[in-house]
């Protein structure tokens, strides 16, 4: 393993029950000024973070198994992104892409050329937010197929505006009294091993999706067929071997494009650079940004010469999109990964956290299925001897955790999946540490 070096103590230290007073001060100003629909998982507010850890305003030290929500892989003060950054802000912030163009923005469209899955010509387009980069592959699709309807799965979370609200699953919180929806999308059963009927292939639950698209739309009505190749916030879901080939290949022989939303499970996250790579499927488009970019706002699409290029000029783009400080980070993001073999980190956090937690959920009877890749992995917690979600449990390990500092978040179509996602730069003993706290938390809650 690299040995990482740090610029903050690697340790769990807790000076204050949380949250400290200077958090609650912040807290209950943020109530008079903050818009109560934006939600925060955790009540400490951050002044500093390296590495493994968060400090708070109260000079608590919490140790971080969320990274900003998989965005802070290579840690959320990274110094070769810090310099980045700092060097490209010095000479210009802005200028705009439409305008006046810069190299940095053409490089991180080279890199993602070579990065992404497939050795096929490639074009990108730079946004600001995963949601952004959903839509647009939308809008490419749907022009370069000159088709309208877009198939959507069960569990799916692809962001917050009009048209991703369409396309996520979930209704609370994400949906509910936000409609009326973007129109022409479908939504088909997906794979989730742990829930279908047990048995149940990859190839039969891909077969189930395509005869109902078949029957519901028609295969000469459908654009595209978008699907994380690990659901996120649908709950860590790894669809069943075979399931994405066998889609994959219906979708190349009916002309309908295949968009991989790897935004959550992008950039070494799962132990390969894309997940797409582990399900040895090639996706026409791929939708990036959470880790791309070290925590500044980036994201991309990348895909098909033919299929980016069959877009008018001016039919894309964006004031901010592939701001140039974003990009400067997003080029030392992936610069790092590659030097510090992030993707084979993700591998050994998965090869000593996986067997550990597997081993521990034998003990207590209430996690159904530890689950995903690399270092995005997840625990679903069910009532004893059923499979039946248990989301309050969920909830309060997550909270006893936290009172104990350590960040855990959850997920789950049912609110019952306990995610990991540390930074990929987290130290091993750190790493230990949460585990243990995370077990003692399961274990305090399950005695009751
Ligand atoms: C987070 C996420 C999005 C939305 O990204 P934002 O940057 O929050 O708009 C889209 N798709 C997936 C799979 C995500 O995890």
């Amino acid at each position: 393993m690299t040995d990482f070096t740090y610029r903050l103590a690697q340790k769990r230290h807790l000076a204050t029950t949380l949250p400290g007073p200077r958090s609650a001060e912040i807290a209950a100003r943020r109530k008079n000024f903050v818009a109560a629909g934006v939600g925060s998982s955790v009540p400490v507010y951050a002044v500093d973070a390296d590495g493994g850890v968060i400090v708070d305003a109260d000079g608590n030290s919490l140790i971080d198994l969320g990274a900003g929500i998989a965005v802070t892989s290579v840690g959320a003060s990274n110094p070769a992104v810090a310099a980045a950054v700092a060097e490209q802000a010095q000479r210009f912030t802005h200028t705009c892409f439409m305008v006046t163009p810069y190299e940095g923005y053409v490089r991180v469209a080279e890199e993602l050329a070579a990065l992404t899955p497939g050795s096929h010509e490639k074009r990108s387009v730079l946004f600001n937010s995963g949601a952004e980069a959903v839509e647009n592959a939308i809008k490419i699709a749907r022009l370069a197929t000159g088709r309208t309807a877009v198939v959507a799965f069960d569990h799916a979370y692809h962001g917050r505006t009009n048209l991703t609200m369409a396309l996520t699953a979930k209704s609370m919180p994400y949906k509910a009294h936000f409609g009326p929806f973007a129109p022409e999308v479908y939504r088909m059963p997906a794979s989730y091993p742990y829930r279908d009927e047990s048995g149940l292939t990859g190839e039969q639950a891909a077969l189930r999706a395509i005869t109902q698209i078949e029957k519901q739309i028609g295969a000469d009505s459908v654009a595209a067929i978008i699907y994380e190749p690990i659901q996120g916030e649908g709950g860590f879901i790894v669809p069943a071997p075979g399931f994405l080939p066998t889609l994959v290949a219906w979708a190349k022989d009916n002309g309908v494009l295949f968009i991989a939303d790897e935004v959550q499970t992008g950039f070494a996250r799962t132990g390969a650079w894309f997940a797409s790579e582990h399900e040895g499927v090639v996706p026409d488009l791929i939708t990036l940004a959470k880790g791309i970019a070290g925590g500044m706002p980036l994201a991309a699409v990348t895909g098909r010469a033919d299929l980016m290029d069959s877009v008018h000029a001016g039919g894309l783009g964006g004031t901010y999109g592939g701001n140039p400080v974003a990009c400067a980070a997003a080029l030392a993001t992936i610069d790092t990964m590659r030097e510090w073999d992030l993707p084979a980190r993700a591998r050994q956090i998965e090869n000593s956290v996986k067997p550990r937690l597997e081993a521990f959920a034998k003990e207590v009877g209430v996690i159904g299925e530890v689950r995903g890749r690399g270092a995005m992995l997840a625990i679903e917690m069910v009532r004893p001897g059923t499979t039946e979600p248990d989301p309050e449990l969920t909830k309060a390990v997550a909270a006893e955790a936290l009172s104990q500092g350590v960040i855990i978040l959850t997920c789950g179509t049912y609110g019952n999946v306990i995610r990991l996602l540390p930074p990929l730069v987290i130290g091993d003993d750190l790493l230990d540490e949460a585990l243990t706290v995370l077990e003692d938390a399961i274990r305090a809650h399950t005695r009751r």
